[in-house]
């Protein structure tokens, strides 16, 4: 038996223990340095390099060279496969051998063709196990393989994580030997880290914390590391400590495995596909030993390339899920931003992933998951009740720099008045490591103690992939039920929720965006990747119309439905919280861009061949095809190609024809009629004189005034603006004494995060670009069009060209945008300050709007310096406003009356070329009386982001003009027309319509396609049972409430033969 404690002196006792289990000091005589014992070299290594990413079969082909330990390896993102022949001593028979591998390189271990485990010293994954207990007639020499990628977990940074990687890093191979594992050993020293947490955690006003180190300090007496037949005596005691439980008060903590994997981050997207296999491949060897341990993965995405790349695991990942232990959570296709991505594309997200999740594991998710993204849209939640889903798993409000988040566990109110659960686990971590601090710190910082009693714990390496490890887990099994500690318990997320759900009656409710107060440079960081998502959120929208059309109207077309799911999986991909948010590497950006081109390209043929079957078969001759894509009708300036690669202006369609309105494919007759000379037909000779663009006139003074009878614009001899005019009324929209179209440059140096932050301070650095008088010229001499142009040298090696081009019949003006930028670490933005007061402005989210202040009262209302908005802004009074449109870009902010949309960063970690070059974008402003709801600012903005298409029909178009669309209110917008994901003989469509001025309305939608059946449905295109509609005269009646988004179902009627 042990003596008793002779020591009192807290510190002594618990440095006495750290030393007994420390790998750093004593470690000769010392517990941790009998946690292995005999080992040896393994036979024989051999290696070879590849800069590709290749197949197992493959790679075992090849050409194998003598390799050893100490061998370095790379550059960056090459690949060395080692060849690993081994025989275990017999004298090691009745022991556990494990293969020890340390490199700085991820590895994946192969046997027998399959992957086994992952072995990563960033990940603390040193060790595959190859026998628990060496029988004697077991087979002692075998060969595997290990595939080391020549990347850390976090990539390959030069310096620091977030520095662009280092081309030229060499990697090490330090230890591959065969050594015997004293599990025993193991367990005592889970035992005794554990007690040392508890003694330091509870500290030294606690009882429970001196049990702990007293129960250490006595398995130190009795425990002699050269004799294990001591062990059984100090595990007894650590047993002992560990079964005294808690009360029934005690909260419970819902331990669950998981391993964030970035989809691409500080490392290109093919790799994240050898970072799931490593970590899921791991996982499931832990599911394996330990039956309890429950696992959950997001991201559908990933699951099809390991699905595509590695089906034998995969095959076992679904054995798994079938089991319960691993859970696939989340319902989206990826991980993707929470305020950037369109209201349609996060609705996709959702489509794509719970299909998916349905197909391959038998069924959907049913909590949202988004631990790592910077910011969540309001609405959100409308989002996820109409994919089914009704609670949400987040932390990142943690990392907020201003203020502390109120809740852990409550309800989130979106726009529309929806509510889901939240949770943020309350340790603000989702990569736990099962550490005694981490599960006080659950309990400690939980902001709803009294009200929530129970709480998520993630734990596994994450970001770079990694996950979970035994000890891990040994961890929080032993933490079950001890007396002092909240209950730990292996749960899945569904448990987590079942529990708090079950006594939610305490719960507040947070109404409206979640805003992250940081990273708010990702609204602006990497222009090109954010026009490439806004210009393929547009091109798969039009694509989708025009295909749905070309279904309705022709026999013989046939929906793409296989290749539009492509482009939208490759657009959702590159919607993934550090790719759109610009935080990538160059290489990812450069892949992202190379997604977007797909985009392009396809999405361009597929408009050319749904537009060519809408042609088909209609009298008339060749020309050119029309289309509007949104549904109302529309009177714009459209630059029309003529031959030989030139264009003219046309006012398409002309004023007065009624056919015009709605949702319409439509060819105008004249135009048809002379295809040679496109333009000179169409109707600009009938524009009505009274809103013609008068000719602008140049004073004297260098300064340029457009004017079409709605605007006024007038612009100094540098380009900015000095007086914006809405001529009805005359009233001035910009402030007394100040110019609009000021360009504006910031330092922006943030304190760590580059491409994420920009400071609250960089707005004390604010500096105006001058131009020089004399530089702006008439551009277009009136018409239909009347512009102006300028340059402006914004730095010594940035420089800018703009056109400001006021069309006939246009109620903004707009403002094309060339920009030359190449700078380090400025922040350009362009300021209107406006002859309007409000403490309010208005931001376009998806699917709707929302106020934010102006002024920076409050810390909440300062801490949102920066924010993100879609394609307008607004800042109005009573009476009158003043709105600014863009077709690209997402910072913005409004201060007093100056409104201020950010254009372009320069941060240099982790891609230091980030935003280097030219630049291309449109804003437009709008001045306007009433509210913005009723002067059409949404619709100004929607025109702005959706040109009329004049796409080229190859037979001839239709002779007359035909709409397929259109509702009978301007608060209900059309935004989505598609065929449905599942339909009988694939007749059916989805139509997507939102309420977006924020009212209750009732509204008709006309319908002019061959419509047999309407029926209302949920985003996912499931069918509402009591969702039948009545159709008459062509006509739907639709009840919205504000912001409420509505899904019908239209089967069409047997093709037309
Ligand atoms: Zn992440």
């Amino acid at each position: 038996m042990a003596a008793a404690p002779a020591l009192k002196h807290w510190r002594t006792t618990l440095e006495r223990v750290e030393k007994f289990v420390s790998p750093l000091y004593f470690t000769d005589c010392n517990l941790r340095g009998r946690l292995f014992g005999a080992s040896c070299p393994v036979a024989v290594l051999s290696s070879f390099l590849t800069p590709e990413r290749l197949p197992y079969q493959e790679a075992v082909q090849r050409d194998f060279r003598p390799a050893q330990v100490g061998d370095s390896f790379g550059p960056t993102w090459w690949t060395c496969w080692f060849r690993v022949e081994l025989t275990i001593p017999e004298a090691w028979v009745g022991q556990e051998v494990h293969l020890c591998w340390e490199s700085d390189g991820e590895g994946l271990v192969w046997r027998d063709g399959e992957p086994v485990q992952g072995l990563t010293k960033e990940g603390e994954k040193t060790s595959y196990v190859l026998t628990d207990r060496l029988g004697e007639r077991d087979p002692r020499s075998l060969t595997l393989y290990v595939e080391v990628a020549c990347n850390g977990l976090l990539g390959a940074g030069k310096g620091s994580m977030i520095a662009a990687p280092d081309p030229e890093k060499m990697f090490q191979l330090s230890r591959a030997e065969l050594a015997v594992f004293h599990r025993d050993v193991h367990m005592l020293l889970v035992d005794l880290e554990l007690l040392l947490g508890i003694a330091k955690g509870l500290g030294k006003d606690n009882q429970r914390s001196f049990q702990a180190l007293y129960t250490a300090n006595q398995m130190v007496n009795v425990c002699d590391p050269d004799q294990p037949e001591t062990f059984p005596v100090a595990q007894a005691l650590a047993s002992r400590f560990f079964g005294q439980h808690g009360g029934e008060s005690q909260h419970t903590i819902h331990a669950t495995g998981h391993c964030h994997i970035d989809t691409a981050w500080l490392w290109p997207f093919k790799e994240t596909v050898r970072k799931c296999a490593r970590s899921w491949v791991t996982a499931l060897q832990l599911m394996e030993r330990n039956p309890e341990f429950i696992f959950a993965c997001s991201q559908a995405q990933q699951l099809e390339w390991v699905k595509s790349r590695y089906p034998g695991l995969y095959s076992r990942l679904q054995e798994f899920a079938c089991r319960g232990q691993f859970v696939p959570v989340g319902g989206t296709w990826v991980e993707m931003d929470g305020n950037l991505p369109s209201g349609e594309a996060m609705v996709r997200q959702f489509l794509q992933g719970q299909n998916f999740f349905l197909q391959e594991f038998g069924k959907m998710c049913s909590e949202f998951w988004l631990p790592d993204t910077f910011g969540y849209s309001a609405q959100l939640p409308q989002i996820m009740h109409g994919c089914g889903i009704r609670r949400f798993l987040s932390q990142k409000l943690s990392w907020n720099l201003v203020n502390s988040f109120p809740h852990h566990t409550f309800f989130w109110e979106g726009l529309d008045g929806s509510r889901v659960l939240v949770h943020f686990p309350p340790g603000d971590s989702y990569g736990m490591q099962g550490s005694v601090e981490e599960v006080l710190k659950t309990v400690a910082n939980n902001r709803d103690k009294g009200r929530a009693n129970h709480s998520a714990f993630l734990f596994g390496f994450g970001d770079g992939g990694g996950g979970p490890t035994q000890t891990m887990l040994d961890r929080l099994k032993r933490l079950s039920n001890t007396d002092g500690l909240p209950r730990v318990q292996l749960s899945s997320p569904r448990q987590l929720f079942s529990a708090l759900e079950s006594d939610s009656e305490q719960l507040c409710t947070w109404v409206g965006e979640l805003f992250l107060e940081l990273h708010n440079g990702t609204y602006t960081t990497h222009a090109q990747i954010k026009k490439g998502n806004r210009e393929c959120e547009r091109i798969l929208h039009d694509v989708e119309l025009l295909s749905s059309l070309a279904l309705a109207r022709s026999a013989q077309f046939l929906y793409p439905a296989a290749q539009l799911q492509h482009l939208w999986r490759l657009l959702l991909l590159n919607q993934f919280h550090d790719v759109v948010t610009g935080s990538c590497i160059q290489m990812v950006a450069e892949e992202a861009m190379c997604h977007y081109e797909d985009i392009r390209s396809h999405g361009n043929t597929l408009l050319s061949a749904a537009a060519a079957a809408l042609c088909a078969g209609e009298p008339g001759p060749e020309g050119l095809l029309i289309v509007n894509t949104l549904p109302w009708k529309r009177t714009e300036v459209m630059a029309l190609p003529k031959p030989g690669g030139a264009h003219s202006l046309g006012l398409t369609p002309s004023p007065g024809d009624s056919a015009q309105h709605g949702l319409c494919s439509c060819s105008s007759p004249n135009l048809a009629a002379a295809p040679a000379a496109p333009a000179a037909c169409v109707r600009s000779a009938r524009a009505p004189t009274d809103s013609a663009s008068r000719p602008p006139p140049t004073k004297t003074d260098g300064s340029v005034t457009l004017d079409n009878g709605i605007i006024r614009v007038k612009l100094d001899p540098t380009g900015r603006l000095t007086s914006l005019v809405l001529v009805a009324s005359g009233r001035e929209a910009i402030a007394e004494g100040a110019v609009g179209n000021q360009f504006v440059l910031f330092d922006d140096v943030p304190l760590y995060w580059d491409a994420w932050d920009v400071m609250d301070y960089h707005l004390e650095t604010r500096k105006p670009v001058l131009g020089q008088a004399g530089t702006l010229a008439v551009g277009t001499e009136g018409g239909l069009r009347g512009s102006a142009w300028f340059l402006l040298q914004i730095s010594p090696n940035s420089r800018l060209s703009q056109e400001v081009v006021l069309d006939v019949g246009c109620p903004y003006v707009r403002f094309h945008t060339e920009v030359h930028w190449h700078e380090a670490h400025k922040f350009l933005k362009v300021e209107f300050p406006a002859r309007v007061r409000s403490s309010q402005a208005t931001y376009e989210i998806q699917f709707g709007h929302l106020q934010r202040p102006t002024h920076y009262n409050t810390s909440w209302d300062w801490a949102r310096f920066e924010v993100w908005a879609h394609r307008w802004m607004d800042l109005s009074e009573h009476g009158f406003g003043l709105a600014l449109l863009n077709d690209c870009k997402y910072g913005a902010s409004v201060r007093g009356s100056i409104l201020s949309l950010s254009l372009l960063r320069a941060p240099k970690a982790p891609d230091a070329t980030a935003d280097t070059g030219r630049h291309e974008f449109t804003y437009a402003l709008m001045p306007h009386k009433g509210s913005f709801q009723d002067a059409g600012v949404i619709q100004a903005a929607y025109s702005l982001n959706f040109p009329l298409l004049a796409l080229p029909a190859p037979s001839p178009a239709p002779a007359t003009s035909w709409s397929a669309f259109s509702v009978s209110s301007p608060a209900v917008l059309l935004e989505t027309v598609k065929q449905a994901e599942s339909s009988p003989q694939r007749r059916s469509l989805v139509l997507r319509l939102y309420e977006a001025h924020g009212s209750h309305v009732d509204c008709w939608l006309h319908l002019s396609l061959p419509v047999q059946e309407a029926i209302l449905c949920d985003l996912l295109e499931r069918p509402d049972p009591a969702g039948h509609l009545t159709l008459r005269d062509s006509r739907l009646k639709l009840t919205f409430s504000p912001f409420q988004v509505l899904s019908l179902l239209l089967v069409l009627q047997p093709p037309p033969h």
